[in-house]
């Protein structure tokens, strides 16, 4: 469950302190085994201890709550270590620290699902494999087509809202109120305006 040995750089000189023996290849989410110090994966060794209950290096006894995160400087020391891009094979050249993987597969240019926005300025973002077929006058009808869409609905709201209102309004002209549904009918309106409604009283 490591990461594999050829992602890394002098792969052939990978120091053994790096290497998870369960899986033999460089340690992920490493936890390190509290009285022995032994570490491995956090996923390989959480599952050979759920399965067999021992430490595989020395086979002592072992908890899954026994294991531990490693100190801050040996992590430091393995997100530090150098690797190449996920995407070398597609053209990147550039070295990274194992921690900044993330980040960089984000903004990797040889990344397939990289976005840059159309040179043409419709504003459109797009990957790689969609630049080829982009026509700025087809991206803008289609993103026209779904503002019509949004319009509509944004309508379709304001009517309904409307029509609640002409409901509210009626209800409230055809109700005999008392004095303190009208205090509280008076005072709500005032209370809407600024934003802060208070709780109606109960209606007899
Ligand atoms: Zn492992
Ligand atoms: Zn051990
Ligand atoms: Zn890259
Ligand atoms: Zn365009």
């Amino acid at each position: 469950m490591g990461f594999a040995r050829e992602l890394f750089l002098d792969h052939e000189d990978l120091s053994e302190e790096f290497i998870c023996t369960i899986c033999h290849d460089v340690l992920e989410d490493p936890l390190v085994v509290e009285h022995c110090e032994h570490i491995y994966c956090g996923g390989c060794i959480k599952d050979w201890c759920e399965a067999s209950g021992t430490c595989p290096l020395d086979r002592e006894p072992i908890r899954v709550d026994q294991l531990r995160v490693p100190q801050r400087s040996f992590l430091n020391l393995v997100i530090g270590l150098k690797r190449r891009c996920p995407f070398a094979e597609q053209g990147c050249t550039t070295v990274i620290e194992l921690g900044d993987t993330w980040v960089h597969t984000m903004n990797c240019p040889a990344n397939p699902d990289y976005k840059t926005e159309c040179g043409q300025g419709c504003g459109a973002k797009l990957t790689r494999n969609e630049v080829e077929d982009h026509r700025c006058i087809v991206a803008l009808k289609t993103q026209l087509a779904a503002l019509r869409v949004e319009l509509s609905q944004v309508k379709a709201e304001a009517e309904n809202s409307k029509g609640r209102l002409r409901a509210l309004e009626k209800m409230i002209l055809d109700r005999p109120f008392d004095q303190e549904m009208q205090d509280w009918i008076t005072q709500m309106c005032y209370e809407v305006l600024k934003g802060t409604p208070t709780p109606r009283p109960e209606l007899r």
